[in-house]
């Protein structure tokens, strides 16, 4: 993937406290409203620097690296995942940290992925983005972009970074991005993590929640996992599913495994027909990977009589994963190529914080 660089220097004459690398991958934040179309479509970053002259006045490096064609992040796809991966490996000892915009339609996929690809991260990684173009008056952008630079670049007293992991800022918010979910499309609110505590809120100040942040260890040397398999799929169950959609679902040529998305606790119907194609699937080596359709709570396999079947037959339970991280976490399980009970294992039990036991 190509990309350009600009680099911008503090206006401070004090020598910088920290760099950091902001990887421009397109989204609203940087795009315009063409008038021809009457659509949004992405902008070139030069001009969206212009926007922000007020990041001139952090004391600290700030380098810019933008994809060379900037995208709607509905374009966001695996290669892009490793790219952007590729890229932080490649400059991980240049920068104390990374800052990437973002869309925010797949933000939540990109930060599951980047959590599983970054293996034993120990520098802050935080995807931003907003919900109005930066030239817009209204616009969200510049507190968000201007706010995750600042937690990109906090450090402890010890001068260690305060966060190692892949994180979303938005809206006031600084949650695990394993635990993120876009929720909004029109307010400034879009992401929750409903099962995982804020890691920071930024108001007048910037509380941290220290205790659900990832310790940092120096010890960790940062590996790039470079391979994802997209042999996976979601079912998503509803009342009225035909026996000819999960049919054709488990049958996919090449399938390795299903993100069956089930209702409350993990529950499924249990019609004859259904248990018999979720039986056969396994059969097939096929593994199932049971997350709710509930944003909060978790599966619990067993509770119900309408999920002790599951249980029975081997359906690996999610516990309080999102869709989003199980979807991409199944992706990397799969890239790492280790046999079906490992497979099983990694998706049974957290990686990167993804999920609680
Ligand atoms: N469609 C846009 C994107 O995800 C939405 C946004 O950035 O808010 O790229």
């Amino acid at each position: 993937m190509a990309y350009n660089k600009i680099r911008i220097n503090p206006i401070s004459p004090e020598p910088p406290r920290a760099s950091v690398l902001v990887i421009y991958t397109g989204g609203t934040l940087g795009m315009v409203f063409e008038a021809k179309g009457k659509q949004l479509v992405p902008f070139n970053f030069e001009q969206v620097i212009e926007k922000v002259p007020e990041i001139r006045r952090l004391d600290f490096e700030i380098t810019f690296l933008t994809l060379n064609v900037p995208i709607d992040s509905s374009n966001m796809n695996p290669e892009i995942w490793i790219e952007l991966a590729k890229i932080i490996g490649d400059q991980y000892a240049q920068y104390d940290s990374f800052v990437i915009l973002h869309g925010t339609d797949t933000m939540a996929y990109s930060a599951s992925a980047l959590s599983f690809l970054l293996e034993d991260l120990n520098k802050p990684v935080i995807l931003t983005g907003a919900q109005l173009p930066i030239g817009v008056a209204r616009s969200d952008a510049r507190e968000n972009f201007i706010t995750a630079l600042e937690l990109a670049a906090s450090v402890t007293d010890d001068g260690n970074p305060v966060l190692s992991e892949v994180c979303i800022y938005f809206n006031s918010r600084l949650l695990r991005g394993n635990r993120s979910k876009k929720q909004e499309s029109s307010d400034f609110n879009a992401f929750h993590s409903e099962n995982y505590p804020h890691l920071a809120n930024a108001g007048v100040r910037i509380d941290w929640n220290f205790p659900f942040i990832k310790p940092y260890d120096e010890h960790k040397n940062l590996n790039i996992w470079e391979k994802l398999d997209t042999n996976v799929a979601f079912l998503k169950l509803f009342p009225g599913i035909n026996q000819q959609v999960v049919h054709l679902i488990l049958n996919i040529s090449g399938l390795k495994g299903i993100v069956m998305e089930t209702y409350g606790a993990g529950n499924a119907m249990t019609d004859q027909w259904f248990l018999d194609a979720i039986t056969d699937a396994i059969n097939r080596n096929i593994i199932i990977f049971n997350v709710s359709q509930c944003d909060g709570g978790r599966v619990s396999q067993g509770h119900y009589q309408t999920s002790r079947y599951l249980k029975q037959v081997g359906v690996v339970s999610g516990s309080d994963i999102t869709a989003e991280a199980a979807i991409t976490k199944m992706m990397y399980v799969f890239g790492k190529e280790v046999d079906h009970a490992k497979c099983i294992d990694m998706l049974a039990n957290p990686v990167c914080g993804e999920m609680s036991l």
